[in-house]
């Protein structure tokens, strides 16, 4: 941080004395059902250009939309999960407006009548509890792709000319709006990052971010410290990184009470972030806004829910994250912290239990889990449960080393050549040597040799110097590889130095 930009921002830690940033976010999803939100053809990532499209999703006159069921209940399990009320009726509107990507020349989405409204959700920052009103979710479509191509003579942004695939045309799509509740750029990261784990556990979209097939819209202003009042608001759209998230709020945030405590006022417009410089520059003013003339679709009925069946679905939602922690921490007595690494998604959560009910005790079993193995996988490039340690040959391990078979030091060996053989603990303990010394003659010989040739610690330690004691330890640990049992060491080192 220049010193410039510190003197803007007030604090060390980015908080202000006199201001407080406000942040509202919309997030778009676009979810995974088989078919398009409108018409049948079938959603895909990555196929051919233009493969899948119909009358309905070209906008051909006279084709008529029909509503996805499943994309209405995949949008339900999101509104659920964010505590909102799903509304027994909501109305699919026509927002006007020229999209280079949408033939229609209008998109279906919902206005005044959305799927569902008035809920929460609830988001840890820094082991704080905070709690973001969620505004409203409802269901859209996704326009087509643009692919700008060319770039020789850098006519349009640095391309010659635009294609179309129709492909992602009419693909399902969910907004989640919040209320402007979102108390700095680090919260914003952390709820979204949250909220995407959210999504992804309720299994209706992979939330790739690459793709686009999550991103988001930042509102941010600023307003005295304490006030409740809302400050006028800039706009960040389209973003698909937590990072740059977090650094264009960074950057605009001072921005906007530099700008203030000079007397200026604040534009509404729409802003773009540069990850380059860091700065952001404005794209489009309010005086460009939009007016997308909305009406409902008259080719679409209301859509009329019924909440017997809304009933069924809350019955029917999985686990989520957030109450997956929490019971993480009540069932195996972990940390927040540690709960936090294992808990939010199901696939490292699943191979953590399995671990425990195999067996192994449940903080040892997540030392484990979130150390050797993650690190093993992120070495070797695997998916979790893909890696080359089976939850059931991890418990094994972590029991070898309650049990006192192998010393923890050992174990990290064992470990590694468990993968390297892809074979059991046990296997490998008796293969290569590797079982803890707890033989209390062989210690001894081992002791007398390590004392005797370091006279001048001796000496230290008898002077009264406690600390060297540390350093025999580590003379002994090396001479057997690792393997001595450390409490008998301790043990024997004491009785020969004291005495
Ligand atoms: P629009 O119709 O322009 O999309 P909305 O009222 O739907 O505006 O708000 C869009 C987002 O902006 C919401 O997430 C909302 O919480 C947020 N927002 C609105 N006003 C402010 C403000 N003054 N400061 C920060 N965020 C705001
Ligand atoms: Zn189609
Ligand atoms: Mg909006």
């Amino acid at each position: 941080m220049s010193d410039d930009r510190r003197r803007l921002v007030g604090h060390e830690d980015g908080t202000h004395p006199d201001w407080e940033p406000v942040i509202g976010l919309e997030m778009h999803v676009e979810l995974d059902t088989q078919t398009k939100m409108f018409c049948g053809c079938a959603v895909t990532r990555g196929d051919d250009p233009n493969l899948h499209t119909c009358p309905v999703c070209l906008a051909h006159p006279g084709a008529l939309p029909v509503v996805n069921r499943r994309a209405v209940e995949y949008a339900a399990r999101i509104a659920l999960a964010l505590n909102c009320t799903v509304r027994p009726r909501s109305v699919f509107h026509r927002k006007n407006y020229f999209y280079p990507d949408l033939p229609k020349a209008y998109q279906i989405s919902q206005y005044d009548e959305p799927l569902a409204t008035a809920g929460w959700f609830d988001y840890w920052v820094d082991g704080e509890r905070l709690r973001c009103r969620i505004n409203r979710v409802h269901m859209e479509e996704d326009a087509a792709k643009l692919i700008h191509a060319g770039g020789e003579t850098g006519r349009i942004a640095g391309s010659d000319y635009s294609m179309v695939d129709f492909n992602r045309s009419g693909t399902p799509l969910i907004e989640i709006v919040t209320e402007p509740d979102i108390p700095s750029p680090e919260a914003a990261r952390e709820f979204l990052q949250q909220l995407r784990a959210t999504v992804m556990e309720l299994g209706v979209s992979e939330c790739t971010m690459e793709e686009g097939q999550v991103r988001w819209d930042a509102n941010m202003s600023v307003r005295p410290a304490g006030s409740d009042a809302l400050g006028t608001r800039t706009e960040l759209k389209n973003m698909n990184s937590f990072r740059y998230l977090q650094q264009a709020l960074d950057a605009e945030i001072p921005r906007q009470i530099a700008l203030l405590e000079a007397g200026e006022t604040i534009e509404q417009e729409t802003l773009h972030f540069d990850p380059d410089t860091g700065i952001t520059t404005p794209l489009r003013s309010k005086e460009e806004a939009h007016d997308y003339r909305y009406f409902p679709d008259p080719d679409l009925v209301p859509l009329e829910i019924d909440p017997a069946w809304v009933e069924e679905l809350r019955a029917t939602q999985p686990e989520l994250p957030a109450a997956r922690v929490e019971r993480f921490m009540r069932q195996y007595g972990l940390s927040r912290a540690d709960a936090s690494v294992l808990a939010p998604t199901g696939a490292l959560a699943g191979f953590y239990e399995e671990v425990v009910a195999a067996g192994a005790a449940a903080k040892a079993a997540a030392n484990w889990t979130m150390g050797e193995y993650l690190a093993h996988l992120n070495a070797a490039g695997l998916e979790v449960g893909h890696g080359h340690v089976t939850a059931e040959r991890l418990a094994r391990l972590v029991m070898l080393v309650e049990d006192g078979t192998v010393s923890t030091s050992a174990a990290k060996e064992v470990f590694a050549r468990m993968i390297e053989e892809r074979a059991e603990p046990g296997e490998v303990v008796e293969r290569h040597g590797l079982g803890q010394i707890s033989d209390s003659a062989e210690l001894e010989a081992i002791v007398a040799e390590v004392v005797a040739a370091s006279p001048s610690q001796v000496e230290q330690y008898r002077g009264g110097k406690q600390q060297v004691l540390g350093f025999f330890v580590g003379r002994v640990m090396k001479a057997t590889g690792g393997r001595a049992n450390p409490q008998l060491v301790n043990e024997l080192l004491r009785r020969t130095l004291d005495a």
